[in-house]
């Protein structure tokens, strides 16, 4: 899979795009991240990319005819979803980015100041994401958290797809508990289950764990879900 992405502070991607598993999948070829300067698409002499609202009120507004040539010459027609990461889009879940990470490429367009113009929406935009219901200052950390949880649905970036098939929100639930060596911290004992070896008692024990924490932290994942049978077991 390729992801473009298109922006006015490349830089912001530099470590992010070589550290930890997304550097090593980006380094093994197994997705490809594409970063582009927006400015590049500007043709007067100050690269400029922002001007005053129609309308007036405070702040500047990303121009219309920058996106637009990116956008055009950088996507390819029934190929590229071209996504705008916005506040007044639809919010982010696991479904939409695995919908997301089944397409062949998508382009990333991260808007600063009080947004882009309307217009570029109109025109060469497939759909408009939000990572949340509050404001950051640019789509670039929304672009950061679409592609890490895109590039986890690549079998292979993660290594290990079991861990990809038991995390939060697969199958609608939360993820189960987890503990690691030493065996006692603080006064707390690992659960007994999960030093007996007994591998059908160690996953009866974590659905009913993941069960539980979804009940109790966000139930609305549970409400008319088949994930509901069977109640939790004990700690
Ligand atoms: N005036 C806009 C509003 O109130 O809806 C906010 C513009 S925001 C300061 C600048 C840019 O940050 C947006 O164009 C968008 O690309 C990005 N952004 C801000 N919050 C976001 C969010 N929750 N999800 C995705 N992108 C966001």
């Amino acid at each position: 899979m390729r992801i473009v992405i298109v922006t006015i502070f490349p830089e912001l991607f530099v470590p992010f795009l070589e550290t930890s598993l997304l550097g090593r999948a980006i380094q093994k070829k197994l997705m490809e991240v594409d970063v582009r300067q927006l400015r590049d698409f500007t043709d007067d002499a100050h690269r400029v990319v922002d001007d005053e609202p129609y309308g007036g009120g405070g702040g500047m507004v990303m121009k219309a005819e920058p996106w637009i040539r990116a956008v055009r010459e950088l996507s390819v027609p029934g190929k590229t979803r071209r996504v705008m990461l916005s506040p007044r889009g639809r919010r982010l879940d696991d479904a939409k980015i695995r919908e997301l990470a089944s397409r062949p490429e998508l382009l990333l367009l991260c808007g600063r100041y009080e947004g882009i113009d309307e217009r570029v929406r109109k025109t060469v935009v497939d759909e408009e994401i939000s990572i949340g219901d509050y404001v950051l200052s640019g789509g670039e950390v929304a672009a950061m958290v679409l592609t890490e949880a895109v590039s986890r649905q690549i079998p292979a970036v993660i290594g290990d797809p079991a861990s990809v098939e038991n995390e939060s929100f697969r199958n609608g639930l939360l993820d189960y508990p987890q503990y690691t060596r030493p065996a006692v911290v603080e006064g707390l004992e690992v659960p007994e289950v999960l030093l007996s070896g007994h591998h059908a008692e160690i996953a009866r024990w974590r659905k009913g764990q993941a069960l539980r924490a979804t009940r109790e932290k966000r139930p609305d994942l549970l409400a008319g879900s088949a994930a509901e049978e069977g109640g939790p077991s004990s700690d």
